[in-house]
């Protein structure tokens, strides 16, 4: 069997979209029943209940997880209140107790989906499993690796699988915590249409006020739902407050998204994808562009320093052969582009006259 012909029936046997709410990590018993309790009191359609027991921190000694008595407070959700519950593992004792304390979901959280030996011994110790696991996409931006983790469940006899948009992380940073770059979650869905793909807007975004977008941008390109992180006190939150949300906030995110037409090869699907896919890229001219401007800036300063002319015409030359000669490589007009940096090079002299008069 490969991934292709994995289906996708656990999915489809659950709420469409399908919405996997709860806080980022399990912090006490009375907190994860509490969330629980006003997620049901809303009565929006939310089937599974999430909550991190063993916790990936970038740096240690910060709060790592209540680990294995958390199991015990999800068991309590689940017959409480009626949810299927999910919980991260990232290794092979997570997945024994995961499994002792009869979690429904499983996920790989992105530190884990980079780590192939990671992967191999969470797949192996999940062996055979009709448990669904889903895997979020790694850190970094490498649809290799995010396919290669689904192989490797996949090797191991697991076939109720699904993925999760996350983000990605970058140096530079933006507006998002993990940049959305659609293209790549796009790219997966192009190959495998028949696995299911959940947006996590809570990690991309990490905080409150992106996530309705977020999650509409990706129902509008076929995705079958999210994961968001919900919080009884999101301000009070030992981990990722400032993105969590209350139950009451998520139910009112939930009832306003939009449905689309969730077939991928349809119009509107299609329609979808290209347009977020051109919002990605335009996003990424304006960052680019702001820091092409931001280095100009710093060459006016020596140009200044050391009193050299702001117009150089043989560099100015360079560019514009260097644009020209790609834009013909790349298919695009040479007179487009040369418009296009004409512009950008009048507003480069334009920073550093700036810099010039200011001091
Ligand atoms: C989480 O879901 O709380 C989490 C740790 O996410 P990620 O693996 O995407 O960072
Ligand atoms: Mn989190």
């Amino acid at each position: 069997m490969t991934l292709k012909e994995i289906n996708s029936s656990w999915v489809e046997d659950l709420s469409q979209p399908l919405m996997i709410a709860g806080p980022c990590s399990a912090e006490s018993e009375a907190q994860m029943l509490e969330t629980a309790k006003r997620i049901r009191e809303t009565n929006v359609n939310v089937p599974i209940f999430r909550a991190g027991i063993w916790k990936p921190r970038t740096k240690p000694n910060g709060f790592e997880g209540v680990g294995v008595i958390g199991l015990n407070w999800l068991k309590k959700v689940k017959e409480e209140y009626g949810f299927k519950t999910a919980t991260e593992v990232a290794n092979a004792h997570h997945v024994a107790a995961a499994l002792e304390a009869d979690v429904d979901i499983l996920w790989i959280g992105a530190r884990s989906t980079v780590n192939p030996f990671t992967v191999q011994e969470i797949a192996e110790a999940l062996k055979g499993t009709v448990k669904t696991v889903l895997v979020k996409n790694p850190v970094n931006p490498d649809l290799a690796l995010w396919i290669g983790a689904l192989e490797r469940l996949l090797g191991q006899d697991i076939k109720n699988l699904g993925v999760i948009h996350r983000g990605f992380s970058t140096y530079q940073k933006t507006k998002y915590r993990n940049n959305p770059n659609w293209q790549i979650a796009l790219d997966f869905k192009s190959q495998y249409p028949n696995i299911p793909m959940l947006i996590d807007p809570s990690h991309i975004c990490g905080n409150r006020t992106g996530l309705a977008d977020i999650t509409q941008e990706a129902l509008n390109v076929g995705y079958q739902g999210a994961i968001i992180e919900t919080h009884s006190n999101p301000d009070e939150a030992w981990s990722d407050a400032a993105q969590q949300i209350t139950p009451e906030v998520l139910a009112d995110l939930i009832s306003n998204l939009k449905v689309r037409n969730s077939d991928f090869a349809g119009f509107e699907g299609e329609m979808g994808r290209h347009r977020t896919l051109i919002s990605d890229l335009d996003f990424q001219i304006i960052e680019m562009l702001s820091q092409r401007m931001k280095i100009s800036e710093k060459i006016g300063k020596l140009k200044k320093e050391n009193d050299i002319a702001i117009f150089q015409p043989a560099r100015w030359k360079e560019i514009t052969d260097y644009a020209t000669q790609k834009a013909t490589e790349t298919g695009m007009s040479p007179e487009f582009i040369e418009k296009i940096f004409k512009t950008v090079h009048e507003e480069s002299i334009e920073v550093q006259n700036k810099v010039m008069i200011n001091r």
